[in-house]
């Protein structure tokens, strides 16, 4: 097992599948926030934008165990720090500005964290798929990336055509 392997040992290689085991973890908890966050947000443009993604999102799973399929290792997740500590970030934007008018602002920039967290994983994972003879693998992050990007452009509109003005 990979894990048990000297350090010095490693390669590329091992640094993709740990990669891909994060943002699969990274993922899956996005899965599980995204409905709170439909949930909570006043704005009926950005609570479907939540459920929007929300589908994406399946998605982007399906394509990882592809991925997964592809390098022939069971899809596992490796626990991920950083999306544990924007999605509590984000939770906590949810409790502290619960009914104020400043709360679907806050929702736009938790969801953009995370948004922007996917984007950089995904961005080096089609790299690193390139550089590592992957052809469909890179093709399958590419395409996830360009949903992630296009989330985080809809999410700016939304905040800056309606949500912050009716912040103040
Ligand atoms: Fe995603
Ligand atoms: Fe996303």
């Amino acid at each position: 097992m990979e894990d048990s392997m000297p350090a010095k040992d490693k390669t590329l290689d091992d640094l993709f599948i740990d990669t891909l085991r994060d943002i699969y973890y990274a993922e899956r908890k996005i899965l599980k926030a995204l409905p709170k966050m439909q949930r909570a947000a006043q704005s009926e443009k950005l609570a479907a934008a939540f459920e929007h993604h929300r589908d994406e999102t399946e998605t982007h799973i399906e394509r990882l165990q592809q991925v997964f399929e592809l390098v022939g290792k069971a899809a596992r997740g490796k626990t991920c720090d950083a999306i544990e500590g924007i999605i509590a970030e984000g939770e906590e934007i949810m409790e502290d500005f619960k009914g104020s008018p400043a709360l679907d602002a806050g929702l736009i920039s938790a969801a953009q964290a995370v948004e922007h967290y996917e984007i950089t994983r995904y961005g080096t994972l089609r790299r690193w798929a390139t550089e590592l003879g992957m052809k469909e693998a890179a093709q399958l992050f590419g395409e996830t990336l360009s949903e992630e990007s296009a989330t985080d452009g809809k999410l700016t509109k939304l905040a800056e055509s309606s949500v912050n003005a009716a912040a103040h």
